[in-house]
């Protein structure tokens, strides 16, 4: 399985396989994951999931930019993206990656534009997630949230990665910002030196992130589809009478729908994070690495044409 897992990772940055994948297009397999290839297809989409009682999150797809304008571009579609939101009173925030808004440019103009884009979100009273990317990413990000957090940005929030060896002590070090935490278990492929290989190992240091980011005193966004580990949040949080306002569950559109919504049945907030935008297909390469048993749900699609 991990060898399957770092096959599909490393096809996430074939051009190759991104020109096939995209002409088989959309609707065999990223429509599963992904609410639309524009804005206007994912509004119903988000509105139908607040009708479930779920909160979101969306995301405008998109990693690598190559020049400022291209960041323009993308700060000014998400500006569209939060006042949308706004007129349409969606519960649903925004999370974002640094790249897209030009971090491996130029780390001041990320900062820049990630500002920006905060300060519009807090005239629309919205938030900003700032997704986590490749470990040759996390300094710079962190450092950003750093820099927004201590600037007096209140509506921003980090992710951390449980496989990453540093993780611990990141957290650490943010804890006295009371920072908007998301805790995930890490998508991409990083080397043994500086990640655990074993998922059981990820898995133990999601516990112990899970708890300290817990007992502390910020909010924690716990963004898994691991039932051990939900419940793990829930009978930890009662034994130490944290209120169910100081965390959240968050989960993936299109997987575990079963699961999101029986947590809303038990009065717990979750937020499902719902993705659009044509450039899917690295998205969708690190779904299908999570479960290499979803690429036999391509191939029935691609099949049955
Ligand atoms: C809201 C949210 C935001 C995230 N943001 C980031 C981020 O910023 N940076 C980052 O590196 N990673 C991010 N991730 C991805 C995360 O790192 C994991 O790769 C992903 O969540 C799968 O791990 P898991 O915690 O669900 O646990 P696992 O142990 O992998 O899975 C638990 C259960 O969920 C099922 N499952 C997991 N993934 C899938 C899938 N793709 N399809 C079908 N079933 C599946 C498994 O089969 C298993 O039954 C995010 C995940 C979520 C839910």
């Amino acid at each position: 399985m991990s060898i399957l897992r770092s096959l599909i990772l490393a096809a996430a940055d074939s051009p190759r396989m991104q020109r096939f994948v995209q002409r088989y297009g959309f609707r065999l397999g990223a429509a599963r994951f992904v609410a639309g290839e524009s804005l206007d297809a994912a509004v119903p989409v988000l509105r139908r999931l607040n009708e479930q009682g779920l909160l979101t999150n969306t995301t405008l797809l998109g990693e690598g930019v190559r020049d400022e304008a291209e960041t323009r571009a993308v700060v000014d579609a998400y500006r569209g993206v939060l006042d949308r939101i706004h007129t349409e009173s969606l519960r649903t925030n925004v999370a974002l990656k640094l790249t897209h808004l030009g971090l491996s440019i130029d780390e001041e103009l990320a900062l820049r534009n990630l500002a920006e884009l905060v300060e519009h979100a807090s005239r629309r009273e919205n938030f900003v997630r700032i997704d986590m990317e490749e470990s040759r990413h996390v300094d710079a990000t962190l450092r950003i949230y750093r820099r927004l957090r201590e600037g007096g940005h209140e509506n921003v929030g980090a992710v951390l990665q449980a496989y990453l060896f540093r993780a611990e002590a990141d957290l650490a070090a943010l804890l006295p910002l009371t920072p908007n935490l998301r805790l995930v278990k890490g998508a991409y492929l990083e080397p043994a030196e500086i990640a655990y290989p074993r998922k059981r190992d990820v898995d133990a240091a999601y516990v112990r992130l899970l708890e300290t980011s817990l007992a502390a005193g910020g909010f924690t966004a716990v963004a898994t589809h691991d039932e051990t580990l939900i419940e793990h949040t829930i009978a930890f949080a009662r034994q130490r009478g944290i209120s169910p306002e100081r965390f959240q569950f968050q989960m993936l559109y299109g997987i575990a729908s079963g699961l999101q919504l029986d947590l809303v049945r038990r009065g717990f907030d979750v937020l499902v994070a719902t993705p659009y935008g044509p450039e899917w297909y690295r998205y969708l390469m690190r779904r299908l690495a999570e479960r290499p048993a979803n690429l036999l749900f391509l191939l029935r699609n691609l099949v049955r044409g």
